[in-house]
């Protein structure tokens, strides 16, 4: 999609520290980051949130996680632990209308999240 943002930064056009791509999935550090390890993990195919997966997009999203469980032992935030996060929706505080996984860590994390 030409003005999504997420769009964009997949293409390249809009830059980004970018740490992990392949044809499908591409990471990169959150600009805003809230907390010491904070990468966005995005599919290049444009999935607006959660309630638009569809059934062809299985390997799709278990790449992702694969790409997630790289991207903390590379960053060294497997052991002590992380997070994987998506905020769908407004309320959950989506802001960004392109599917994104936060992979958070290196700090201690609350729960219930706010
Ligand atoms: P959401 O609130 O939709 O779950 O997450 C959107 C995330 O995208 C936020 O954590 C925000 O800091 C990040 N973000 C917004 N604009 C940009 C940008 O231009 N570049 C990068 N790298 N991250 C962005
Ligand atoms: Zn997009």
């Amino acid at each position: 999609m030409s003005d999504c943002l997420f769009c964009s930064i997949a293409d390249g056009k809009i830059k980004a520290s970018v740490v992990y791509q392949d044809d499908a999935v591409v990471a990169f550090k959150d600009i805003a980051p809230r907390a010491p390890v904070h990468i966005l993990i995005i599919p290049r195919k444009h999935v607006i949130g959660v309630p638009e997966i569809e059934d062809g997009d299985r390997a799709l999203i278990g790449k992702i996680f694969q790409v997630a469980a790289k991207l903390a032992r590379e960053q060294g935030i497997a052991e002590g632990g992380f997070r994987v996060v998506v905020n769908s929706g407004a309320d959950a505080g989506q802001s960004v209308f392109h599917l994104h996984y936060h992979l958070l860590g290196g700090r201690r994390m609350n729960w219930p999240p706010g």
